[in-house]
């Protein structure tokens, strides 16, 4: 199984880094606000690759973090005149509601940030006892100049340096000292915890460090995300843990590309968002968002319009009704001679797209290309139940991973 890692810039043969046991970190939702579907793109391509990784023969052991303690987070809980995790609750029920409709397993650990900073703490002494931190006087800040290498993951060429980055967020692509611990101001309500660096919170980027590092270990196997990640989240995670323990956090870094709203990129920031909650209104069923979401490879353009969703979800509705039909022939008696191909055919055509960096779009070309062909040979009385069978047998493993074909799903309509 092949696997494009964004820091080599290549395809690479994945193996675990221990045994069977594959050890994968996701960076979560920042819960400020509604998390939409561009976001649960994602979230879907890493559903698709630890489902995959387990059709393989893999353990997987999943973490991801909660981003709860951000400036975003403490500024959206102030404007509402709530404490953050108030504010937060209903976000993070939506989150993991919308989660579970889509059909995603349940990540092994989910670590909220608010919940780990004595690990973010002792974190950062580590990194200041080996000479990484820069005291001023609203904080603490990385000496990204101290550190070698900076950018490897965004490959910044010729990087100027423009000072402190004093926000969590921000986009210039060059050299900035990063917030480690942010020293408590009135801004900051009642969010705050001691620490030898004064009483206050900690920057963005540490979270994932820590928590990484504090259930799996370092390195780990695979690291995910949005592309957004990238630069400069995590090349600062790259270089905290580095710092830190001189070791690299992950051994394959993989990156979604962004859900596209009429090739604009969906986002808060430009208003562009489509939330789940809102196609199912309009009667979406959430499997066929699902879908939709994984027909294109997860590093490949994905443009969303409604029309072009609609006529995917039409072709999907076609295939349930082939698998229906093969469904209901199956259960006829009668042993017959076994097609030769098929059923093995759907299995290899589908392994051989996964296997290639998770292309899904042709997994999904191959698998309906083979059911095409079975309703063909059944509707010319070619095809014997014991044929159906096999092939009822090979869609349902495939479908342990796209998890769009199952029994329930096929006797419904993708839009009502
Ligand atoms: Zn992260």
């Amino acid at each position: 199984m092949r696997l494009y890692d964004t820091l080599a810039r290549k395809k690479r043969e994945f193996s675990p880094l221990r045994g069977r046991q594959v050890r994968m970190y996701t960076c979560g939702p920042s819960v400020y606000a509604y998390s939409h579907i561009g976001n649960f793109r994602t979230y879907l391509f890493e559903d698709v690759l630890v489902r995959y990784l387990r059709y393989k023969g893999h353990k997987v052991k999943r973490v991801m973090n909660i981003t709860d303690v951000e400036d975003k987070a403490v500024r959206a809980a102030r404007k509402e005149g709530r404490t953050p995790a108030q504010s937060q609750a209903p976000k993070i029920r939506d989150f993991f509601s919308t989660w579970d409709d889509l059909g995603m397993l349940r990540p092994t650990i989910v670590a909220k940030a608010s919940a780990h900073v004595p690990q973010m703490i002792s974190l950062i002494r580590k990194m200041c006892t080996r000479g990484y931190c820069i005291p001023d006087n609203d904080g603490l800040y990385f000496n990204v100049r101290k550190f070698r290498g900076y950018g490897a993951l965004r490959r910044l060429r010729s990087p100027r340096y423009f000072g402190k980055a004093r926000e969590d967020d921000y986009s210039k692509e060059g050299l900035w000292d990063f917030r480690l611990w942010k020293k408590w101001a009135p801004s900051d309500g009642g969010v705050k915890w001691a620490s030898p660096f004064g009483a206050g919170r900690p920057g963005w980027h540490i979270e994932c460090s820590a928590i990484s590092m504090h259930y799996l270990g370092s390195p780990f196997d695979i690291h995910t995300g949005g592309s957004d990640n990238i630069f400069p989240h995590h090349d600062n995670e790259i270089a905290q843990s580095i710092a830190a323990t001189g070791k690299m956090p992950a051994n394959f870094w993989l990156h979604a590309r962004h859900l596209t709203v009429r090739k604009k990129k969906m986002s808060k920031r430009t208003g562009n968002v489509l939330y789940a909650h809102e196609l199912m209104e309009q009667g979406i069923k959430p499997m066929c968002l699902r879908y939709y979401l994984i027909s294109e490879r997860y590093r490949s353009r994905l443009d969303f319009t409604m029309g072009k969703m609609k006529s995917a979800l039409r072709e999907m509705g076609r295939i349930r009704q082939i698998l229906k039909a093969l469904e209901e022939h199956s259960r006829k008696k009668g042993n017959g001679k076994m097609h030769p191909s098929l059923a093995k055919l759907l299995a290899s055509g589908f392994e051989a797209a996964m296997d290639d960096d998770l292309h899904t779009r042709l997994a999904f070309r191959r698998t309906f290309r083979l059911l095409r062909r079975a309703e063909r040979l059944l509707r010319g009385g070619k095809l014997s139940p014991a044929d159906a069978r096999g092939i009822i047998r090979a869609i349902r493993r495939i479908d342990s991973v796209l998890g769009v074909l199952g029994q329930r799903q096929i006797n419904e309509a993708c839009i009502s």
